[in-house]
This record gives structure tokens, C-alpha cells and sequence, in this order.
């Protein structure tokens, strides 16, 4: 009697879901009509990290008019919504990102961001080169959809609106890992979290990996500090210049000859090199920044190891204080992609894509801080392909020519309403 009871139940819910698809369906033009606005809308007004007031209140707005109960300014200007379902089931998280990047757009789109910001103490032009717009849009309508419909949703969705997923500015705490230090996942106790990213990929296609699917992020920074000498008299200095070319020529030795990679990829980059102010003097000091990808803590490990172990050695060698320093501005987990979840919902993710879905076996070198949701509760983060139709090669995310294309956007709204219709019964 009780099997027969839960077939029912199965049975109903799986008939409600196919319902809800049909009426998304007939309602898509119209909610894609409005994501794109939207999405126009914050593309023109983008804000830097932990700066998203105007976003966060424009989502917050959008999130009232449709009935759901909001929570703002958690970790600065993040915004949590909770979507109460009709019928009983778990609660299931949605993220977005809301931040731009402190880049001057080169698209000539008609919408294109004329946004001006200080950053680092200079003054930069600031683009949603990352898509961080597409994200919010999506959500917007993704929260819009299941809000009319919430008496037919099983459990209760928590929508997630993240500021600084970029990283916070130096000195400030930030994105995913201050919500939860600010306990979101206590007070809603979500069960499982979805997110995606729109990439430089075929249009309108869902890219899933596996486990590991982005790489541990790490930036480093390396001080080194000299004697200041008159450039004719090289003998008088301790000179950092050359303690810095000998550091940097050894980092690049890390992966290609001090560490196995064969199982675990790994890389270390340098990305900011800052000496000197004048051609005939030998600096007191200078700075190497860069980053380290990893995707296990062992090996990552090893890397801070041999980071540590060459800069020891150049000191000895030169003569110079070097200090070095890992996890500036806070460190990002890998992106881990629950091998259970990707399994049951990989199907969901096919059928909202009409088949424009793939395994994507090679993981990223990029880092996401959706990794800190993901590794307190199961969760799946994917790609949505972005490029205009039938275009393979276009220029990435970061680029100031980044540019989404709104007609591949649906497939990620629907990606994203299927996972929470589909979740509670697969
Ligand atoms: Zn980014
Ligand atoms: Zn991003």
C-alpha cells in the first residue's frame, strides 16, 4: 500500500513537472523578451566587486514585485530570495554572480558600458567582460517563472544573488565565502545548488565535467628587498632586479621540472612584475605577483614548497630579504562537480537543451568561488556556450571584445528551471 502511495506521488509530480515544461514553453518569448532587456540594462551599468549597489537593487526590486521574500545586503550587496513551493519538497539553491571586471569594453555594441571606476588607484573602465549580466538576467527570469508558478513546486528554492565572485578589492572580505560566513546556508539549509557560466562556446550548448571541473586558485606575491645603489656603481647594490629575473626563471621550472604533473595538472603563473623608477638607479625593491592553479591540495602543497624553497635559495644566492606570501586576497577551492548529481541530472540537462548538452572531460584552469557553496553541499555548475550562431572561435571571458549573444540564453534559464522541477524526483 505504501509503495503504491509513493508510485502516485511519483507519478503526479512527474505529470506537474511535464505541465510546468509545457507552459514554459508557451511562456518563453515573452520571459526571454524581458531577460534580454534586463540583461542590456545591467551590461550598460556594470559595477565592480563588492560594489553592486545599483544591481543588488534592481534584483532586489524585481524579487519583491513578484511576491518572494528578500534578503539584502548580505556580504555588502549580496541578495538572498526565497521562493516558498506549494507542494512539499527540499530546498534547492540557484546562484548568479553580480560583478564586472575592471575592464574598458571594446565591443561597439549599442549597449556597451561607458562605466569609469577606480581600481588599484587608477582610474579603469569597467565592462561586464565576465557575463556576470547574462548570469543575473537568467536568474531574474528564472525566479520570475517559478514565482507564477509556485503552488506546483516541489520545495522551495533559494535564490542566490552573489556579489564579488572576482575576488573582493585587497583588504576586504567577499563574495560566496562571506555569505556563508554570514550563515545563508544555516538560515535557508539548502539540500543541493545549481549555477552556470556563459563562455566563449558553441551557442546555446550545456557543457558538464565531472568531479573536479575548475582548478584551486591561489595568488602569490613575492617582496624583495635590496640595497639602492647608483646604476654606474652596480658593486654598492644588493640589486632586487636580478634577484627578481633569477626568482621568475626558476618559478617556470616548478611545473615543467619539479613537480609530477602526469596525474594532476598544475600551473604557476607570474603576472605583475613592479621595479624600479629611473634608468640609472638600482631599486631597494621589488615585487612579483602571480598565480598558482591546482586541482589537489597535495600538490598544491608542494607547490607553495618549491615557491618558498627558490626564494630561499635566491636570497642565500643574492644577498636579499625575500619574503613570500600565498592566498593574497583569500584562496578558491576547486569547483567540484558531484559525480551522483551529474549522473542523475544529466538527462534534465539534455532535454531542456533539446540535446545540446556534452560531457566536458577536461577540467578548468579557471577558479570559481561557487566552489565554497559546493563543497558544503552537493553541487553542479556548468557551461552555457554563448558565441553567436554557428560561431566556433570567439574572444573569451575577460576579453574587452567578450560578447554574449542573447539567443543562447533560453537554453540557460531552461537548464535551470528543468534542474529544480527535475531535482526532487530524480
Ligand atoms: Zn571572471
Ligand atoms: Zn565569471
Amino acid at each position: 500500500m505504501k509503495k503504491l502511495s509513493v508510485f502516485f506521488t511519483l507519478l503526479l509530480s512527474s505529470f506537474v513537472s511535464a505541465d510546468l515544461k509545457q507552459d514554459l514553453e508557451e511562456q518563453l518569448d515573452p520571459l526571454m523578451t524581458k531577460v534580454i532587456a534586463w540583461r542590456h540594462n545591467l551590461h550598460q551599468n556594470p559595477e565592480l566587486s563588492n560594489r553592486e549597489y545599483k544591481t543588488s537593487k534592481k534584483v532586489a526590486a524585481h524579487l519583491r514585485s513578484l511576491g518572494i521574500k528578500v534578503e539584502t545586503k548580505i556580504a555588502y550587496t549580496g541578495v538572498v530570495g526565497l521562493i516558498e513551493g506549494g507542494l512539499p519538497g527540499p530546498t534547492i539553491a540557484l546562484r548568479a554572480d553580480m560583478d564586472a571586471l575592471p575592464v574598458e569594453e571594446k565591443t561597439g555594441l549599442p549597449f556597451a558600458s561607458k562605466e569609469r571606476a577606480t581600481y588599484l588607484g587608477q582610474s579603469v573602465g569597467v565592462m561586464h567582460a565576465c557575463g556576470h549580466d547574462a548570469h543575473v538576467a537568467i536568474l531574474m527570469g528564472v525566479a520570475e517563472f517559478l514565482a507564477k508558478n509556485k503552488e506546483n513546486i516541489e520545495g522551495n528554492v533559494m535564490l542566490i544573488f552573489q556579489p564579488a565572485e572576482e575576488g573582493p578589492p585587497e583588504g576586504e572580505n567577499g563574495g560566496a565565502k562571506m555569505m556563508l560566513e554570514e550563515g545563508i546556508f544555516e538560515r535557508y539549509n539548502p539540500e543541493v545548488i545549481f549555477g552556470l557560466h556563459v563562455g566563449n562556446g558553441p551557442h546555446g550548448y550545456v557543457g558538464l565535467t565531472p568531479g573536479p571541473a575548475m582548478a584551486a586558485a591561489s595568488a602569490y606575491r613575492i617582496k624583495i628587498k635590496g640595497v639602492q645603489a647608483h646604476g654606474s656603481r652596480p658593486w654598492d647594490s644588493i640589486d632586487p632586479i636580478m634577484a627578481t629575473s633569477q626568482i621568475i626563471e626558476a618559478l617556470n621550472t616548478i611545473v615543467s621540472r619539479r613537480i609530477n604533473i602526469i596525474n594532476n595538472p598544475a600551473v604557476v603563473s607570474v603576472g605583475i612584475v613592479k621595479a624600479g623608477t629611473r634608468n640609472n638607479i638600482i631599486p631597494e625593491d621589488s615585487e612579483i605577483m602571480g598565480t598558482i592553479r591546482t586541482f589537489d591540495p597535495k600538490l598544491r602543497a608542494q607547490v607553495y614548497d618549491e615557491i618558498r624553497q627558490i626564494a630561499a635559495g635566491v636570497a642565500v644566492g643574492t644577498g636579499a630579504e625575500i619574503d613570500v606570501e600565498f592566498d593574497v586576497g583569500g584562496f578558491y577551492p576547486v569547483t567540484f562537480n558531484n559525480e551522483d548529481l551529474v549522473e542523475r541530472l544529466s538527462p534534465t540537462l539534455k532535454e531542456a537543451t533539446n540535446n545540446k548538452f556534452y560531457i566536458n572531460n577536461s577540467p578548468s584552469t579557471g577558479a570559481e568561488d561557487f566552489s565554497f557553496f559546493s563543497q558544503e553541499i552537493p553541487g553542479m555548475y556548468f557551461w552555457l556556450g554563448v558565441n553567436a550562431p554557428g560561431v566556433m572561435k570567439a574572444p573569451g571571458n575577460h576579453s574587452p571584445y567578450f560578447v554574449v549573444d542573447d539567443g543562447a540564453l533560453d537554453e540557460g534559464l531552461k537548464s535551470l528551471i528543468y534542474l529544480v522541477l527535475d531535482y526532487p524526483n530524480k
